[in-house]
């Protein structure tokens, strides 16, 4: 996947945001040739049955990055809740997030890395600052000593393919070019 160049832009104008231009994607894929255990699979089921937090999915799934608001004190959750951990209201609300952010630290996986990503490995993980939350990540598309902290990265999505009978998605990110 490192020597992959993201010309995925979706000609779809539901799948972007006008404020956020067009979403790079990409599809990955889980091994098929072993069954995977749920709890080893490092992509959750995404569906309603499976989860409370489906909706963001679908709003990714659409070209969405988004959480959840508290509608009572304010509060910007990352990873979407149910409940408010600030005042345990339930009252939540999905906002979009940007999908334009820095690099506010990041690392390099060598080893040990999730079944279904042996060989893409190594690559790079970072905390990335999107201003309202920060959230780690996956940046694809860079390689470790390219990279430096407050670089500039954009949202990429994927598709998972495998490892579970409806469809899934997943959010990384890609250094973000002076052209992009
Ligand atoms: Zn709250």
């Amino acid at each position: 996947m490192t020597d992959q160049q993201d010309t995925t832009d979706s000609t779809d104008p539901g799948r972007s945001s006008d404020a956020n231009g067009s979403v790079p994607r990409e599809t990955v894929s889980i091994p098929s040739e072993i069954e995977l255990p749920d709890l080893l699979d490092f992509y959750e089921r995404q569906t309603p049955e499976h989860t409370q937090i489906a909706e963001f999915y679908e709003n990714l799934d659409d070209g969405r990055l988004t959480t959840t608001r508290c509608t009572d004190c304010g509060e910007i959750h990352f990873p979407p809740r149910i409940v408010c951990p600030e005042c345990m209201a339930d009252d939540l609300e999905y906002v979009d997030l940007p999908h334009k952010g820095e690099l506010f630290a990041f690392s390099e996986s060598r080893g040990g890395t999730p079944l279904g990503y042996h060989d893409t490995s190594p690559f790079v993980v970072a905390v990335v600052d999107l201003g309202e939350i920060k959230l780690s990540a996956r940046i694809d598309d860079a390689r470790y000593d390219d990279l430096e902290i407050g670089d500039p990265v954009s949202l990429k999505i994927v598709d998972i393919e495998g490892g579970s009978a409806s469809e899934r998605v997943f959010y990384r990110f890609v250094p973000k070019g002076d052209t992009q």
